[in-house]
């Protein structure tokens, strides 16, 4: 009875296929509440609040159908409610969203509550500039945030295929609870300390899967993809030096960099809207909304928010694939130029 409150702060494609996870293995320990709380931001879905389905079929049919959630996942549609007596919070909304998710739970959630972040993408700051969103989640609620990534298509995971994933830690002493939460036999849990590099990993990883996509669309083969793959983890490596020296090289070999690099740019969703985005000639936002039932793709906006960023450290020069992907999503560069951008790139020169 005196285990820790734990809440998935999201409840998409992924945060109700880690939510499946933690509710099974919450009863496994007596270190955890049985009940898990799960926000999820109210809808209608075909005339009934999705809130209501879940509680009673416990399938998320709009974003994780096919799937059961265990009966201890209880959807709250209102996110103070949701949080306010959780000892662990895990943050798993579409990163555009995050900033106003914790604006409300400012100052409403308990002093020592734990924080792990599943969310890819950075925050864009009003003068340009960007930050890690575990950071802004411990700026806004004052907490400490791990970060966990790794390659992990929630469908997938959803469907118990095995799979690694890697949690970065910023709450020493925590490590093995964290693991406890999440692992299972088919979803495998290392623990690293590099939170920093961990969370670059994941949300740069979303920008060369873009890229992958447009070489897709543009009928070019495997060989082409593994190019634009190894530049990509090329211009990830050097954004992790450049913008946060004493990231540690080894990071990138944890499932969190090339194995989330490899898989998103052959399985994952931004992939997919980039190539229809070549075939189509449609905007990256209608493709959105025509082929993700509501589910967000985190690469096009964290392109933009990478590209504001190394304009305003004069440095766009130095990231020429990130670069290229953002002008390719908004239009300002054909799609063609993707291949132009790996066939120039400097480490080619
Ligand atoms: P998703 O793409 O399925 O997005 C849909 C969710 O966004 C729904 O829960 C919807 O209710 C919510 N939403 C819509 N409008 C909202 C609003 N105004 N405020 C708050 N929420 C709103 O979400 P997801 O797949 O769970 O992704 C969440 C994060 O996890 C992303 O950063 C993603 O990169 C990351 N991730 C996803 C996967 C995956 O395979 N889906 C795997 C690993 C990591
Ligand atoms: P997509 O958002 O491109 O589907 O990638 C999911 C992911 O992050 C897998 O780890």
């Amino acid at each position: 009875a005196g285990g820790k409150r734990v809440t998935v702060v999201g409840s998409g494609n992924w945060g109700s296929a880690i939510a499946k996870i933690i509710g099974s293995n919450v009863t496994k320990f007596d270190q955890f509440q049985d009940e898990v709380k799960m926000w999820v931001f109210e809808e209608m879905v075909e005339g009934k609040k999705l809130t209501e389905i879940i509680n009673t079929t416990h399938v998320n049919v709009k974003y994780l159908p096919d799937h059961k959630l265990p009966e201890n996942v209880v959807a709250v549609p209102d996110l103070v409610e949701a949080a306010k007596d959780a000892d662990i919070l895990v943050f798993v909304v579409p990163h555009q969203f995050l900033h106003r998710t914790l604006k409300t739970l400012e100052g409403k959630v308990k002093p020592d509550v734990i924080g792990l972040s599943l969310i890819k993408g950075f925050h864009l700051k009003p003068e340009g500039g960007i930050e890690l969103l575990s950071h802004i989640i411990e700026d806004i609620l004052k907490i400490k945030c791990s970060v966990l990534m790794g390659a992990n298509l929630a469908p997938e995971v959803a469907a118990e295929k095995f799979c690694e994933t890697t949690i970065g830690c910023r709450s020493p002493g925590n490590e093995q609870m964290l693991k406890d939460l999440i692992q299972t036999s088919y979803f495998r849990v290392m623990v690293v300390s590099d939170a920093n590099a961990v969370e670059l990993c994941g949300a740069l990883k979303n920008i060369v899967a873009c890229g992958a996509g447009f070489v897709d669309g543009l009928g070019y083969g495997n060989n082409t993809k593994a190019a634009v793959i190894r530049l990509g983890l090329m211009e990830m490596i050097k954004f992790a030096e450049v913008f946060y020296p004493g990231s540690l090289l080894a990071t990138f070999f944890e499932s969190c960099g090339v194995a989330d690099l490899t898989t998103t740019c052959y399985g994952g969703r931004n992939r997919r809207i980039s190539e229809a985005f070549v075939k189509t000639g449609k905007t990256i936002e209608v493709l959105e909304k025509e082929m993700l039932n509501g589910q967000c793709a985190q690469g096009p906006e964290t392109a933009r928010e990478v590209y504001v960023m190394l304009e305003r450290e004069k440095s766009l020069e130095k990231f020429p694939l990130f670069v290229a992907i953002h002008r390719i999503c908004i239009g300002e560069l054909p799609p063609t130029g993707m291949i132009d951008c790996i066939r120039e790139h400097p480490e080619h020169l």
